[in-house]
């Protein structure tokens, strides 16, 4: 009757397996990055920079910091410098790293 359910599952889990380009997290909530976070929310006015929404009459509101460029440099560290960070919405943040991520597996 129903579609196999054990082979589904199973796909699930060895995606899960990829590495995640997100470097949130880890390593990641130390105080510097915090201080750095705010002062950039604050600079940004609390709303999204993204592209979309900066067409946007009235843009979203933001909810984290967003490294524009996801270039690391030889340090293998991404750029931490306030032209590089920008205010972005959650749902836009989503966007962008999973347009990122597809981008990266053509390669
Ligand atoms: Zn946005």
């Amino acid at each position: 009757m129903a579609t196999k359910p054990g082979t589904l599952k199973r796909r699930s889990l060895t995606e899960r397996h990829e590495p995640e380009p997100i470097t949130y997290g880890q390593g990641r909530g130390g105080r510097p990055w915090r201080r750095l976070r705010d002062q950039i929310m604050e600079r940004d006015g609390y709303l999204c920079q993204c592209p979309a929404c900066k067409k946007r009459p009235v843009p979203k509101v933001a909810h984290e910091v967003d490294h524009i460029s996801n270039k690391r440099g030889p340090d293998g560290r991404l750029n931490d410098d306030p032209s590089n960070l920008a205010a972005i919405n959650r749902d836009c943040h989503k966007a962008k790293t999973q347009a990122e991520t597809l981008r990266g597996r053509r390669r």
